[in-house]
């Protein structure tokens, strides 16, 4: 039977985990959300930060930004935000207003409160390696997956589906660190349906709903579905055919409740690390 990999499941692991080390800590640490106006996406997710961090007794403070803010005004209060000795760490929802760089931010951004990898610094650390460096929440997710279901990298034949720097190409690095043989595909790769079903461990990140077909895997596989996507019917999926291939595989993770459901515990474990 196919083992469905649960968000909520992995979360409430982790939960025990974070509730513990918040019970050792003298303070409470601070997450500051920047939100400029007011995309559904950013609004969503920033719901799912704030019951998430309720949950752990974490603070959270969302500093709301008019849509028509000036480049001076919001890089000033970037600035002030990021030297701020009470910010542990900062969240930045991007993309931005068209009017808008993050440029600023990017290159400003005290690394060790760039609890998701915006700033360079961050992103060279997972590149070459060093433990100290925060990985992308989602990226980090999908190892916090494997790991709560007890998926073994060493050895494994991985296929990342999508190069981003948000997603792609940091959990390439990931995994390369606990050993697993990894291929990233992309809109070039040729046979790309024969390349995924020979990989132990596939993960989609294309951001294509319902691009990952029963073609694309085997009984083997154990697929994780990073893709949050709204289809013909205005429903939430990922990029795969989640009816077609579940039946088939080892595992998978859903959209919803799957990888999206861990990343706001990653954001809680990362700003922890940054508090402390
Ligand atoms: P992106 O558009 O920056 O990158 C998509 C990548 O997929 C590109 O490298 C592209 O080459 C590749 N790709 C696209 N279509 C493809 C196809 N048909 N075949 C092969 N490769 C293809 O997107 P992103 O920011 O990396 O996000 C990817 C998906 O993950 C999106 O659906 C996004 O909403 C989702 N996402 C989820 C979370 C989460 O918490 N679960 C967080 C960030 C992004």
């Amino acid at each position: 039977m196919t083992l469905i990999m649960k968000g909520s499941e992995v979360s409430a692991g982790m939960k025990l985990k974070l509730a513990e080390e918040i019970s050792q800590l003298d303070f409470t640490p601070s997450l500051a959300i920047i939100r400029v106006g007011s995309r559904p996406d950013d609004l969503a997710y920033e719901r799912g930060i704030l019951k998430r961090f309720e949950g752990l007794g974490l603070n959270v403070k969302v500093h709301e930004l008019p849509e028509d803010i000036s480049h001076a005004d919001f890089d000033a209060e970037f600035s002030r935000l990021n030297n701020d000795k009470n910010v542990h760490g900062i969240l930045l929802f991007r993309p931005l207003p068209a009017n808008l760089s993050d440029e600023f931010a990017v290159n400003n951004i005290n690394p060790k409160k760039d609890i998701d990898c915006m700033s360079k610094i961050n992103i060279a650390g997972i590149f070459s390696g060093d433990n100290e460096a925060f990985a992308p929440c989602t990226a980090s997710a999908v190892m916090e997956m494997l790991a709560h279901y007890n998926f073994d990298l060493t050895g494994k034949n991985v296929v990342i589906i999508g190069r981003s720097l948000v997603v792609g190409r940091p959990l390439s690095m990931l995994m390369l660190a606990k050993n697993a043989t990894v291929t990233i595909c992309h809109t070039k790769t040729q046979n790309l349906p024969e390349i995924c079903k020979h990989a132990d461990i596939l993960v989609a990140a294309a951001g294509k709903a319902g691009v990952i077909t029963s073609e694309f895997v085997s009984d083997k596989s154990i697929v994780l579905d990073v893709g949050i996507n709204v289809n013909a019917q205005g429903k939430l999926c990922g990029d795969v055919d989640y009816d077609n291939v579940a039946p088939i595989v080892q595992a998978i993770s859903p959209v919803p409740g799957g990888v999206g459901a861990v990343t706001t515990s990653v954001l809680a474990k990362n700003l922890i690390r940054a508090a402390k």
